[in-house]
């Protein structure tokens, strides 16, 4: 292929986004080979005008659930919702068409009558479908009748009141449901996250995937990446080393549940919740649990990433990643906490002293911070305010990088960066430069790819979003609507507006 001259750009590099570096980048099998100011082009290259564009190296999302993110673009979407009566009017709508109807992102916080549906009320929309309708932080779902009479032959003793599953049930349904659906179905949705990625700008993601009882869904995602263009970098969610051993993945674990979410009351706390003072949420892996991941982590060569919420979840996981540290050494890739939203000073200063790397979600804070939020009706607003600590986190040189761990939330980084920006809480309010890094350049560090991906610079991936606008000269209240208008990967256009 002939090398492709871009050129009439301003092109931004780390340290400093807000200062123009080059306009013009030479590319060729991919890879950038210079960049520059208006480096001549000769009669050998093909010229790319790229007509004034901001030019930024490509969007990551370090954590998604690339599978569960398919089935759900392939549902209703449900958090634009305000009523109960609009949710039945499109569930309704969904039964004509689809043997499985299920809903995704609802928030019955937003809801005019604050409340979730119920099972009989899901029946009487859809009686002879299978109905699954989850909540937004996807641990908890109503399903109808039908739904629930398979659930029960898989879990008979389950606890389902109003329909309503929580916690480890909900974990390990949810499993069961991606299992029931058609392969077929899945990859249609494979397919549908990766133009969902690329009209965000995003060219990598870490898809975590799978569980220890099954490897179906890792396997569709690692043979869907290798024929598409979108970089995925593959967690396999288990214990068992084997997988990612044998495709030569550097990491192991995922969203292995420490503990579940601050939203239905299974975030695992050392205080009760505000509104359930008999409730400290549940810990799903004790010490001794992730000592035993880490062993099997570092007797593979593979770093380990966990979720962990609460504060007492976090307490246990930065603990017992400081024993591995001591014990083993600094591995050649950190470990990783996926969330961190509730992290105790203890924990802060064992994930700085221990160089562990921590992936937060900005749009947690977006969604379910502030005085009113979802955190604050769980925890009381003292304990809100301290919730998702970014800037505390990054003065103190923590390893942070961003995700949206779709479903939960959407791959959208731009949304995330004006999260970043405009936290509910003005001290951990981070500068757009680096909100801008959060979401280009640090993800890469947590898979060991910084030094061929996240920058535009001699030797890496041409890997570069063309946006309509410079971050820095639109108004922080316009942030969130700046809008992606060409994705390039590997020097070729994946997405055009
Ligand atoms: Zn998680
Ligand atoms: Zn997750």
């Amino acid at each position: 292929m002939r090398p492709l001259l871009f050129h009439n750009f301003s092109g931004r590099n780390l340290p400093d986004y807000a200062r123009h570096e080059f306009d013009s980048m030479l590319v060729e099998n991919g890879l950038v080979v210079k960049t520059g100011y208006q480096l001549p082009a000769h009669h050998d290259m093909t010229a790319v005008d790229l007509k004034g564009a901001t030019v930024l190296a490509a969007f990551a999302d370090a954590h998604v659930h690339m599978t569960q993110t398919g089935i759900a673009l392939s549902g209703i979407q449900l958090e634009p919702t305000t009523s109960l009566t609009q949710i039945f009017e499109l569930l309704a709508a969904e039964a004509t068409a689809n043997e499985f109807v299920l809903g995704w992102g609802l928030q019955e916080t937003r809801l005019k009558e604050r409340r979730l549906p119920t099972s009989a009320e899901l029946d009487a929309v859809a009686p002879k479908n299978f109905v699954w309708v989850a909540r937004q932080d996807l641990h908890s779902a109503v399903l109808n009748a039908v739904a629930l009479k398979w659930a029960r032959t898989l879990l008979p003793d389950l606890q389902a009141p109003d329909g309503l599953i929580r916690g480890n049930d909900y974990n390990r349904l949810c499993y069961c449901l991606i299992d029931k659906l058609p392969q077929a179905f899945k990859r249609k949705g494979l397919e549908l996250v990766q133009q969902h990625c690329f009209k965000h700008g995003v060219a990598t993601i870490h898809a975590l995937e799978g569980s220890l009882e099954s490897t179906e869904d890792t396997l569709a995602v690692a043979e869907f990446s290798k024929a598409s263009d979108l970089h995925t970098v593959i967690y396999h969610q288990s214990s068992d080393p084997a997988m990612p051993h044998q495709h030569g993945w550097k990491g192991m674990g995922g969203c292995l549940l420490v503990d579940g979410s601050l939203g239905t009351h299974t975030a695992a706390l050392h205080e009760p919740y505000q509104d359930a003072p008999d409730c400290r949420g549940n810990l799903y892996l004790e010490a001794a649990d992730i000592e035993k991941l880490l062993t099997t982590a570092r007797q593979n060569q593979l770093h380990l990433a966990l979720h962990a919420i609460g504060d007492r979840a976090i307490d246990t996981v930065a603990s017992t990643y400081a024993w591995a540290r001591q014990k083993w050494g600094k591995p050649a890739i950190a470990d990783r906490i996926e969330h961190f939203i509730m992290p105790s000073d203890k924990a802060i200063r064992q994930a700085r002293d221990n160089a562990l790397s921590v992936c937060i979600q900005p749009a947690f804070d977006r969604y379910w911070g502030g005085s009113d939020g979802l955190y604050a009706q769980r925890l009381g607003p003292e304990r809100a305010t301290r919730l998702n600590p970014f800037k505390t986190m990054l003065d103190l040189g923590i390893q942070l990088a961003a995700g949206s761990d779709s479903p939960v939330t959407a791959i959208d980084p731009i949304t995330g960066i004006a999260a970043l920006v405009h936290h509910t809480n003005p001290d951990e309010r981070l500068s757009l430069n680096s909100a801008l890094s959060l979401f280009i350049s640090e993800p890469h560090k947590l898979a060991g790819e910084s030094l061929i991906r996240g920058q535009l610079k001699t030797g890496y991936h041409a890997d570069f979003v063309c946006l309509d606008n410079d971050p820095f000269k639109v108004s922080p209240a316009r942030l969130a609507s700046l809008q992606v208008k060409n994705l390039y990967i590997a020097g070729r256009c994946v997405y055009s507006n």
